[in-house]
């Protein structure tokens, strides 16, 4: 019989975006010492969901600890579509203001296609806007949404090899799962993979996460993705954060990946955790799509 114990490694999404953020905070500071003004980001945030609160803050904080400076426009949930399309208008044409984030998700009532629609591309930090969409997948330089962007960092960060190697994402949202498909796929130094994009019409999910040298799983379901689905040596990055109810948590929440992670860590080579994982290098990748912003306007 024979035994061999794998070594099984935690990719520390939290250590690798404070090394970045390191990064960062020096290159504003170079930015500023040639005569520029600070890197600026604004976020408008519509209502009062959680989540949002949450993530808004976090990208805040962010921007104070690398020297950017930041603004939040936070509205009523109750404003008119033509109310923040005219905020969004102001933004495009402050030139204090290098990037912008409009947090999703948005009231029923307003058309969040329209309003990402009217984010000048040049100020598009979130990488949602068409044009910028268009550019990622022809392989030019852009702004690449900040979760895929954050992947990408990540694996690279470990050394872990894309060229080759078949990649299944689990999820094919504009936002993660799309874009990573894209990214993954491109001629580039974390691309030229085999890419495989599952969505909730796949069948035989299974037969394609068995297959996978690297399972991108971002797809919003609690521990979808199990051992059995996954082969000896996979790299497993997991995007999900559904909120669980937890009493024994003081917000009552916690936050829960798409991978059962116990079952499926044993047998990875890589993974990622949750929370720690991906989710601080989604921050991290909107402060470098800003501080890239800052540095197209060169002045
Ligand atoms: P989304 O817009 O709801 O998209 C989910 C995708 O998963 C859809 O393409 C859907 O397929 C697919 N799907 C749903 N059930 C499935 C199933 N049973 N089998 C296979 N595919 C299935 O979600 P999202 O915005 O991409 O976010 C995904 C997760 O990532 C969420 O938990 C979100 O909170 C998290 N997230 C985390 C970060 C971070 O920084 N860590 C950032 C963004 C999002 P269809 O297209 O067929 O409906």
């Amino acid at each position: 019989m024979n035994f061999y114990i794998r070594t099984m490694k935690l990719i520390d999404g939290k250590a690798v975006s404070e090394a970045i953020k390191n990064q960062i905070t020096d290159s504003v500071n170079q930015f500023t010492a040639r005569g520029n003004r600070a890197p600026h980001l604004a976020a408008i945030l519509v209502g009062n969901d959680g989540g949002s609160l949450t993530y808004v803050g976090h990208k805040v904080k962010a921007c104070e600890q690398v020297g950017f400076k930041s603004t939040l426009l936070h509205f009523d949930d109750n404003i008119t579509e033509e109310f923040l399309l005219n905020e969004v208008e102001n933004l495009n044409n402050n030139n204090e203001i290098d990037g912008f984030i409009v947090q999703l998700p948005l009231p029923k009532h307003i058309n969040a296609d329209k309003v990402l629609l009217a984010v000048k591309p040049e100020k598009d930090v979130d990488g949602f806007h068409p044009v910028n969409v268009g550019k990622l997948t022809l392989g030019l330089p852009t702004f690449v949404s900040a979760t895929p962007l954050g992947i990408t960092k990540l694996l690279e960060h470990y050394n872990i090899e894309t060229s080759g190697k078949n990649v299944v994402v689990i999820g094919r949202s504009n936002i993660v799962g799309r874009p990573a498909s894209i990214l993954l796929s491109n001629q580039s130094k974390t691309g030229n993979a085999t890419v495989t994009v599952c969505h909730s019409k796949t069948q035989n999910l299974k037969e394609q996460t068995l297959r996978a040298d690297i399972i991108i799983a971002a797809l919003g379901k609690p521990e979808f993705l199990t051992g059995e689905m996954v082969k000896e040596g996979a790299v497993v990055i997991d995007v999900g954060t559904t909120r669980v109810a937890d009493t024994s948590k003081k917000s009552g929440f916690s936050l829960k990946g798409d991978v059962k992670f116990d079952e499926v860590a044993p047998k990875c080579s890589y993974i990622t955790p949750v929370p720690g994982g991906v989710g601080p290098m989604t921050v991290v990748s909107l402060l470098l799509n800003t501080l890239q912003a800052a540095q197209n306007r060169g002045n």
